[in-house]
C-alpha cells in the first residue's frame, strides 16, 4: 500500500482549488478523480453554460483567463479552463481512480480505491456540491414505460422522443431546459416549485455583481431562516445566448405551460397541486428582498436611480391534470441532496440533511477529515467558481498547521 500525507477525493474545481492551496503550503498530496478533471461539468447537457459571469471565476492563482469576462462559458470551455488550471498548478491528479470507501486506521485513514489501497493521514472530500439528484416520492407513480430522466441524463431536445415534455422542478436547470425545449418547438409543461428570481442585469451590471457587492454571496448558513434553506433553488437567471432574464413569467411568455407542484400520476394522468400562484408569490418576495439589497447599496454608493419595481402582475390558468399519453418524456430537475453518508462510515460527521458538521471545513467528529466545495460550507458562494477558493485556502492552511504540529522537531 502506498501512502501520502493528504488524499484529496475529487478533481472538480473544489479538489483542484484545494490542491493549488496545498501546493502553495508545501503539503504533499494527491488528487484522486474517478473520471477526468471536471468530470461533473463534462456530464452537463449539450447547450449548458454558466449562470455566473466569467469574471466571477476566481480559482486560487488562476482567475478566468479568456477574452470574454462578461460572458458565460459554455460547458466545454469550462472543462478546458479546469484542465488548464490543473496543468498550471501542476496538480498531482490521478484520473480514473474511484475511491470506493475510506476507513479510519490508527491516527489516519485507509482509502480503498480502484487503483489499490492508499494510506493518508488527512483526507479532503471534494466530491461535489450537488451530489444526488432528488426526485420527489411521487415520481414512483409514473408509468415505468414513460421515459424519465434527471437533468444529468438530459443532453438535448433532439435526444428526447416526440411528444410533450413534462419538466418537474423550476430551479435554474428546470427553467433552462424548459426554455430550450420550447424554443425548439416542443410543447412543455413545467411543474413549478419555489425559487428566487432576479433580472439578469440591473443598471448595466450583472446580477452576480450585485450579489457579490451587497454581501448576498457571503451569507452563511446561520443567517438563513432555516438550515433546510440550503436546499432552496438558486436565483433564476441564464447565461445562455449571452445572458438574459429567465423566470416563470418569461417562460410563460415564451409558451411554456406552468403548473403547480407535481403530485403524482393515476389513471393515466399526471396531477398538479393548486399552488402555482403561491410559488410565484414566494419567488416575488425573494425578488423584493434582493431589490432591497440593491437599492440599499445603490444609495450607499451613490449609484443613481435603480429601476427595480414591483413584479408585474401574474395571471395563469394552471392545469391540474395532464394526459400522460401525450407526454414523450419527463425530466426531473428537483435539485440535489448530499450523498456523503452513503459511502463515508461516520454518520456522526453529518447533520440531519446529510451536510458535514464542521468548522471552516474541518470535520468536528472525525479529526483529519476535511470538506471543500459543499453548498453553503461557509457561505452562499462556497460551492461556486467564485467562492470555493476562499474555503480551499482555509482548509489547506488548517491542514498544513495540523501536519506541522504532528511532525517531530
Ligand atoms: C446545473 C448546475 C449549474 C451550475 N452552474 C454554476 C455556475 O454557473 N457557476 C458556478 O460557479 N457554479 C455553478 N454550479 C455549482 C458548482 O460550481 C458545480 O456544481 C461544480 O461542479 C462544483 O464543483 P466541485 O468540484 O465541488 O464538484 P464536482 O464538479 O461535482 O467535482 C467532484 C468530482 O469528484 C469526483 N468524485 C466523486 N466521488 C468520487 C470518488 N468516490 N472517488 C473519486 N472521485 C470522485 C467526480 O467525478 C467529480 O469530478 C452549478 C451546478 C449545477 C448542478
Amino acid at each position: 500500500m502506498t501512502s501520502v500525507d493528504v488524499a484529496v477525493v475529487g478533481g472538480g474545481q473544489a479538489g483542484l482549488a484545494a490542491s493549488a492551496e496545498l501546493m502553495r503550503a508545501g503539503v504533499e498530496h494527491v488528487v484522486l478523480e474517478r473520471g477526468r478533471v471536471g468530470e461533473t461539468w463534462r456530464g452537463r447537457w449539450d447547450s449548458f453554460c454558466l449562470v455566473t459571469p466569467n469574471w466571477s471565476v476566481r480559482l486560487p492563482g488562476y482567475p478566468y483567463d479568456g477574452s470574454d469576462p462578461d460572458g458565460y462559458m459554455p460547458r466545454d470551455e469550462i472543462v478546458a479552463y479546469l484542465e488548464r488550471y490543473a496543468a498550471a498548478c501542476a496538480a498531482p491528479v490521478r484520473e480514473w481512480v474511484d475511491v470506493r470507501s475510506i476507513a479510519r486506521e490508527d491516527d489516519g485513514f485507509v482509502l480503498d480505491t480502484t487503483a489499490g489501497g492508499l494510506a493518508a493521514s488527512t483526507v479532503v472530500v471534494a466530491t461535489g456540491a450537488y451530489q444526488r439528484p432528488h426526485r420527489p416520492a411521487a415520481a414512483a407513480s409514473l408509468p415505468p414505460d414513460l421515459l424519465q430522466l434527471d437533468a444529468e441524463g438530459y443532453t438535448s431536445e433532439r435526444s428526447l422522443p416526440p411528444g410533450r415534455v413534462l419538466v418537474v422542478g423550476s430551479g435554474q436547470s428546470g427553467c433552462q431546459i424548459a426554455e430550450e425545449l420550447v424554443e425548439a418547438g416542443r410543447d412543455v409543461v413545467l411543474a413549478c416549485g419555489r425559487a428566487p428570481w432576479a433580472p439578469r442585469s440591473v443598471a448595466g451590471r450583472d446580477l452576480i455583481w450585485w450579489a457579490v457587492e451587497t454581501g448576498y454571496m457571503d451569507v452563511a448558513v446561520d443567517a438563513l431562516p432555516d438550515p433546510a434553506a440550503r436546499l432552496w433553488g438558486n436565483v433564476l437567471a441564464t447565461g445562455h445566448g449571452g445572458g438574459h432574464d429567465l423566470d416563470l413569467r418569461t417562460l410563460q411568455r415564451s409558451g411554456v405551460t406552468l403548473a403547480g407542484r407535481f403530485l403524482g400520476a393515476d389513471g393515466g394522468r399526471a396531477r398538479f397541486a393548486d399552488d402555482l400562484a403561491e410559488s410565484v408569490a414566494w419567488g416575488d418576495e425573494r425578488y423584493r428582498q434582493f431589490a432591497g439589497l440593491v437599492h440599499g447599496l445603490a444609495a450607499e454608493r451613490g449609484l443613481g436611480p435603480i429601476a427595480l419595481g414591483e413584479p408585474p402582475r401574474f395571471e395563469a390558468k394552471p392545469p391540474r391534470h395532464l394526459d400522460l399519453a401525450t407526454v414523450g418524456a419527463v425530466v426531473f430537475t428537483c435539485g440535489f441532496r448530499p450523498d456523503y453518508s452513503s459511502w463515508l462510515p461516520w454518520p456522526e460527521a453529518f447533520d440531519d440533511l446529510g451536510f458535514p458538521v464542521h468548522d471552516d471545513g474541518a470535520s468536528r467528529a472525525v479529526p483529519g477529515l476535511y470538506f471543500v466545495g459543499v453548498h453553503f460550507l461557509r457561505t452562499r458562494k462556497s460551492s461556486l467558481l467564485l467562492g470555493v477558493g476562499e474555503d480551499a485556502a482555509l482548509v489547506a492552511g488548517a491542514i498544513a498547521r495540523r501536519l506541522g504540529a504532528a511532525r517531530p522537531g
